[in-house]
């Protein structure tokens, strides 16, 4: 029988746990089993991925950095990655603030809906819990994000998952092996090589769970979801949001064409398990060692680009993030705070977009967190803060989902063009997912 390809058995994994989680609501005590029974199985498979992160970004880098043998295309590297991530963030912002202002969602919604939505979510938990962790980032003197890159302890950094700490280090450490002799440098390089293949194949059998952990992350997800009322009033930003990020996806695939001259379905095709991976954990974070399997085993990206390349992505470059803080943002004052939508305001939201996309954590919903920020840098009145994120508040997880897909597709087109810049893309050599799955089985 011919074997289903993974991202077949991924998707109707996370078709059935829908499927599942809509049963489970129409049925008594149904939310409870999901959360009490089935929910661990996704939180185990997000834990392993995570798991690995950090000695995989540490182990790729060093061996990738100091198979690079020459500083200087190391800082090519640098400053080209660099300069692509922002170029690609204005551009999904542009197309955000576009939609927005020409479909204008947020004219018009009548005030008992706002009122509703007010009463329902503006002193939840959660809404307060975003405005602090904003305001917290916000005290942060205007340097501290520099400061923050410069580890002081790196066993802090691993436990944190600190990552562009971590990716600091792994430089330091591959650019300090490139300056002593090679024989003194061997066995380290050696040691980081072989911990990169182990943790490659960790993530082979990792994903081997993957179809139905996304099962019980997404039925999950349904379950958690009460308000459909709310949730068709948001219907036509939320449709702005996702015409957006469907865009950009077009985007990324006429930069893969013009830039590496692959066919851009092929590019889709090798990176689905990533983009599925990262919709059901809404965490790019957590997805990124799979991220880092698809881009160097099935695009053909060498290690020593996509080793520097994903990580540093993962943490700064978030395009699907930074159109949807453009579209919320907008959405919100044209809700709220009309008065406020000028011209002058709408480039400070390119600007603070920009800077927020990069400050966010890969995790679930920062990126709302640093919408408070954008919001503020613009003068919308404090006191109307919490209602404009309760009113996106019903959304936001679905929209995550979306735009974390977009984060890591944003993360591989850009490794593909720089790659193929230095001359470091070549053919892959796909290996099955469970290749020596047998022999691990014994
Ligand atoms: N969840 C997103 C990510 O991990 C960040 C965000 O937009 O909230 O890429």
């Amino acid at each position: 029988m011919k074997k289903i390809a993974l991202h077949w058995k991924i998707l109707i994994g996370m078709i059935l746990g829908i499927v599942f989680g809509f049963i489970m609501t129409s049925i008594a005590g149904g939310k409870d089993f999901v959360s009490d029974w089935i929910k661990p199985f996704g939180t185990i498979f997000i834990n392993l991925l995570k798991l690995i992160a950090v000695p995989l970004i540490l182990a790729s880098l060093i061996k990738g950095i100091s198979d690079l043998k020459d500083i200087s295309k190391i800082k090519k590297m640098g400053l080209r990655t660099i300069i692509i991530y922002v170029m690609t963030t204005v551009v999904a912002i542009v197309i955000g603030l576009s939609i927005v202002n020409v479909v204008a969602p947020g004219n018009g919604m009548p005030q008992e809906t706002i009122e509703k939505i007010k009463e329902r979510y503006s002193s939840s938990a959660d809404v307060t819990d975003k405005l602090d962790k904003a305001k917290a980032q916000n005290d942060a003197g205007p340097l501290q994000s520099l400061v923050d890159i410069f580890p002081s302890n790196i066993f802090k950094s691993f436990s944190e998952a600190k990552m562009l700490q971590i990716i600091f280090f792994a430089l330091f450490i591959g650019i300090s092996l490139l300056l002593i002799p090679e024989k003194k440098a061997k066995p380290l390089v050696r040691f980081f090589d072989s911990l990169n293949e182990v943790i490659m194949k960790m993530v082979d059998l990792i994903m081997l769970f993957a179809p139905y952990a996304v099962f019980a992350l997404l039925a999950n997800v349904i379950v958690a979801f009460d308000d459909t009322e709310i949730l068709l009033k948001l219907v036509a930003y939320s449709a702005c949001v996702i015409a957006g990020l469907l865009l950009m996806v077009i985007f990324y695939m006429i930069l893969i064409a013009i830039f590496t001259k692959k066919s851009p379905v092929w590019f889709l095709k090798q990176i689905s398990p990533a983009q599925l991976l990262a919709f059901s954990t809404s965490s790019s974070a957590a997805t990124l060692p799979v991220t880092m399997e698809r881009v160097e085993e099935h695009l053909g990206v060498d290690k020593e680009v996509s080793g520097f390349v994903l990580p540093v992505g993962a943490t700064i470059n978030m395009d699907g993030t930074s159109l949807y803080q453009a579209i919320a943002a907008v959405f919100i004052m044209q809700v709220l705070w009309p008065e406020g939508l000028t011209f002058t305001n709408q480039l400070l939201i390119v600007l603070t977009a920009l800077l927020a996309s990069i400050g966010s954590a890969a995790v679930p919903s920062a990126g709302m967190v640093m919408l408070v920020i954008v919001l503020e840098t613009v003068g919308f009145p404090a006191e109307l803060l919490p209602i404009g994120l309760a009113l996106i508040f019903a959304v936001d997880r679905p929209l995550d989902m979306c735009r974390t897909t977009v984060n890591v597709t944003g993360d591989a087109t850009v490794s593909m063009i720089v790659a193929k810049s230095l001359g470091k893309l070549r053919d892959p050599k796909p290996k099955d997912w469970d290749d020596l799955y047998d022999k691990v089985k014994g």
